[in-house]
């Protein structure tokens, strides 16, 4: 591979770290032609990020390299392999259906990103699929991803999303292809580990844990490791920590993600796949959105539990790095996997206890304060109101900036209303401080569901992006809004309300 960091117009994915891995866990293939390829959205803001300049990405030479018209030869282009638990039932053959790992970019931080085809044709892991994407689906991940990164919750992001000038087949329609540009910090899930476990033993799972480690948990080999715990069990302690505090951050912002199946649930603590998932408006615990979710496994007060659930299953592959003479007797290797799981039960409840205080703006530790903390969800709830509306209220309230009387509306109950008002005031922290953390961990924006799927409709039937483009610009700071995207703000109309979330893939 050429490596040339100074000419703008050269390519900057230049690395598969993945080759690293064993045979067995991943297949060389490279990306499958597209008719037409097209250049729809470029992330500027991101490539700012990674300290790069736009001139390549927008290059024909970036441009066909991005959605599979290129020859590769020097990238070794891959699919991953993996396995995962779909909605509890294990299957062994998963893996980039419809993806490319084209390799890694480097930041001007020195940091690699793994850049990810979505939507770029079949591969080996394929089985029925046609290893595409709809346009409809990549304009989902694209607003949900920004959504999360606006509100500074660890994600995959989408770099670019490009039009392959092909159509594809779904629901009996044909309807315009695209490819999602994913970057993450790494690809790996639960279902690389399941996947590597049945494939090739404790050698395969050493090896994805040796790689976790060198590049994504330095620390785990640096400073972490004492004679009671082993270099694996530090590495699942911090990855049960990482993920603790991802759940509790997507809790408190109303986000339900739909299909926490294992192959979906990222090792580094980011929010990958975002298929049918949202943003809740009307806040009610048991929330669910996606089609596919009958029984309500992944309903938004689930998600701490299908953590701990999918952690356990890593558990089982980790088992038997744990302890030597795990083939003799597996009881040591059960025991050494409880305290990280326990690290994370105590990590969540911590993370999601402070978050929801901070978004009261109570930092009292009183009975007084600890009733009223417990029983705010519950009145939200009890009132119907719209989660993310309610705490930017009160937030607006307590910077001063408004009266009580549109943070009242929101009540159905006026006299519950007032005495919960006043209960607030008799716990709340006046500092600054605290109104300012009030601020940071209540948005005043998120992506509304309606809104993604106005903006879907909008750019598939008419092929105006309008909507689209005001959403990414508006949630990259959903703290704040202007006199531009106040509306914005609003509930769905019951006419608009999106019930159910389609995968749409
Ligand atoms: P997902 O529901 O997107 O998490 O995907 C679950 C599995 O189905 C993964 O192995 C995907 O690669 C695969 N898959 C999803 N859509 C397609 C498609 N259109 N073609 C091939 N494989 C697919
Ligand atoms: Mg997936």
């Amino acid at each position: 591979m050429n490596t040339s960091d100074n000419n703008s117009l050269d390519n900057p994915i230049q690395h598969q770290t993945y080759l690293a891995l064993p045979d067995g866990l991943y297949s060389e293939v490279p990306p499958v032609r597209v008719e037409q390829p097209s250049l729809l959205v470029l992330n500027h803001d991101l490539l700012t990020r990674y300290g790069l300049s736009t001139d390549w990405f927008e290059s024909a030479d970036g441009i066909n390299f991005l959605a599979g018209n290129h020859d590769y030869a020097e990238q070794h282009p891959m699919a991953m392999g993996y396995a995962g638990h779909q909605f509890g039932h294990y299957s062994p053959q998963l893996g980039d259906g419809r993806a490319h790992m084209l390799g890694q970019l480097k930041t001007n931080n020195d940091q690699f990103i793994d850049v990810q085809l979505k939507g770029s044709g079949r591969t080996p892991y394929s089985r029925g699929g046609d290893g595409r994407a709809t346009l409809g689906a990549v304009i989902r991940e694209y607003l949900i991803s920004e959504a999360m990164a606006g509100l500074k919750i660890p994600t995959t992001r989408t770099l670019a999303m490009m039009a392959t000038g092909d159509k594809v087949m779904r629901d009996y329609q044909m309807v315009p292809g695209a490819i999602q540009v994913r970057t993450a910090t790494s690809h790996i899930r639960v279902g690389s580990f399941q996947y590597a476990y049945a494939k090739l033993g404790a050698s395969g799972v050493k090896a994805l844990a040796d790689f976790l480690i060198t590049h994504h948990y330095p620390d785990v080999s640096e400073h972490e490791v004492s004679d009671n715990k082993n270099k694996y069990v530090a590495l699942f302690e911090a990855i049960c920590v990482r993920q603790a505090n991802l759940i509790a951050q997507w809790m408190l912002v109303g986000f339900i993600h739909g299909v926490m199946n294992t192959d979906n649930m990222s090792l580094v603590g980011e929010s990958i796949d975002f298929g049918p998932c949202a943003f809740m408006d009307e806040f009610k615990a048991n929330k669910v959105f996606s089609s596919i979710d009958r029984e309500s496994r992944y309903a938004w007060d689930q998600q701490a539990n299908i953590g701990y659930w999918n952690l356990q299953r890593l558990a089982e592959t980790f088992l038997p790095l744990f302890d030597d003479k795990f083939n003799e007797d597996s009881d040591k290797s059960i025991e050494m996997a409880q305290a990280p799981l326990s690290v994370y039960v105590t990590v969540f409840q911590q993370a999601f206890q402070d978050g929801l205080k901070q978004k009261l703006g109570v930092t009292a530790s009183t009975q007084d304060a600890d009733d009223f903390i417990n029983e705010a969800l519950p009145t939200v709830a009890g009132e119907s109101m719209d989660f993310t509306q309610f705490f930017d209220a009160l937030t607006r309230v307590a910077q001063g900036d408004e009266s009580e009387t549109q943070l009242l509306s929101l009540f159905s109950n006026q006299e519950k209303g007032e005495q919960w008002i006043a209960r607030w005031h008799s716990v709340r922290d006046l500092s600054s401080e605290s109104v300012k953390a009030m601020r940071a961990a209540n948005p005043a924006l998120i992506a509304r569901n309606h809104q993604v799927e106005q903006a879907i409709e909008d750019a598939m039937e008419r092929d105006d992006f309008a909507l689209f483009h005001r959403l990414s610009q508006a949630l990259k700071n959903p703290y704040s809004v202007s006199g531009d995207n106040r509306d914005l703000q609003a509930a769905p109309m019951p006419e608009q309300r999106v019930l159910r979330t389609f995968c749409g893939t």
